[in-house]
């Protein structure tokens, strides 16, 4: 009896939580990868995908808090609102503006963002930003996102190509006045050439996202050359038409999978301590992906 009673005192069942908060979720396939890793390193933690409301976001987070949450990811449409209701703010996300993934830290609730740091460490695999010549189409979160954190890796020269120029013009002016990088806007009404001295070109727009997925950027193939680096944003088909049309060219590529998986080590090294393997993480959204 008193063996039993000993052996009953040390189980635990109450598992560490952190979740993704957004509208639409469903389709959202982070829970896949970080409890790949979780398993993999032997966490007894889980991840839950969870339907949030513009109107519902404040209850969340607080239901987040009292349930005694680690963390979460958030996507569409609350990486901006969320700030009013954390405690703080890492540089970038502060930067940016917004915030894709909140961390407990000493009972405060910090609000960062992974994704264009997530960006720079898959492309760090292939080459150094540090003073190249970048070109990036989109101006919405994810390119505010990539193009702040490749300026504060050392880009000398970003140059935003946008079909809304309010948009392309607002973010050109985040990085000119706040980063330590050089930045123009072009407009994207018709057919857009890369400069040949371009080191390093970024889709961050969403098109080629499922279903769309035989749509193409408006760029002429002839000025892609070789030695340029290409990467997109687009986990979903990771095969875009930019991909392969890059790949054709002979230059190397870094897929959307490559950054959401980047971005899901920051995110799980900064509520769980550990460093999780990136491997484990590719694997499981390829097999969801087929
Ligand atoms: P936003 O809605 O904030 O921005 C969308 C951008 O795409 C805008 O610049 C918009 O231009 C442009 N765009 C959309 N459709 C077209 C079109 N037909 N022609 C020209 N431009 C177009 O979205 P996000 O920045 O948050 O997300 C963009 C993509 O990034 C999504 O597909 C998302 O899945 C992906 N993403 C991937 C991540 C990853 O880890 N792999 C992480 C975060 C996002 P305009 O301003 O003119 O409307």
């Amino acid at each position: 009896m008193e063996i039993e009673h000993k052996y009953m005192n040390e189980l635990n069942f109450k598992q560490e939580l952190t979740a993704a908060f957004g509208q639409p979720i469903s389709e959202n396939p982070t829970q896949v990868m970080i409890e790949a890793a979780y398993r993999h390193h032997n966490l007894d933690w889980r991840y839950l995908t969870i339907e949030v409301g513009p109107n519902d976001l404040e209850a969340a987070v607080q239901g987040a808090k009292v349930m005694g949450f680690q963390g979460f990811n958030c996507t569409i449409p609350h990486k901006v609102n969320v700030i009013q209701y954390l405690d703080g703010l890492g540089e970038s996300a502060s930067l940016m503006g917004a915030v894709n993934c909140v961390v407990r830290r000493d009972g405060k609730w910090i609000g960062e963002n992974t994704d264009g740091k997530g960006f720079v460490s898959s492309l760090n695999e292939i080459t150094d930003p540090k003073n190249k010549k970048v070109v990036i189409f989109g101006a919405g979160g994810a390119a505010r996102a990539i193009s702040v954190e490749v300026a504060l890796a050392g880009a000398n020269h970003i140059t935003i190509v946008n079909r809304s120029a309010k948009r392309g013009e607002e973010l050109t002016t985040l990085l000119q006045d706040k980063l330590p990088c050089y930045a123009d806007f072009s407009g994207w009404d018709s057919t857009y050439s890369i400069p040949t001295e371009t080191d390093i070109v970024i889709n961050a727009t969403s098109i080629g996202l499922f279903p769309d997925i035989d749509a193409r950027l408006d760029f002429d193939l002839n000025t892609l050359s070789a030695n340029m680096v290409v990467a997109d944003v687009i986990p979903n088909p990771p095969a875009t038409n930019l991909v392969r049309d890059a790949r054709a060219k002979g230059c190397k590529v870094i897929d959307g999978l490559a950054m959401l998986v980047s971005q899901g080590v920051i995110g799980v090294k900064h509520w769980t301590g550990v460093d999780p393997d990136p491997s484990v993480m590719r694997a499981a959204l390829e097999e969801v992906f087929g």
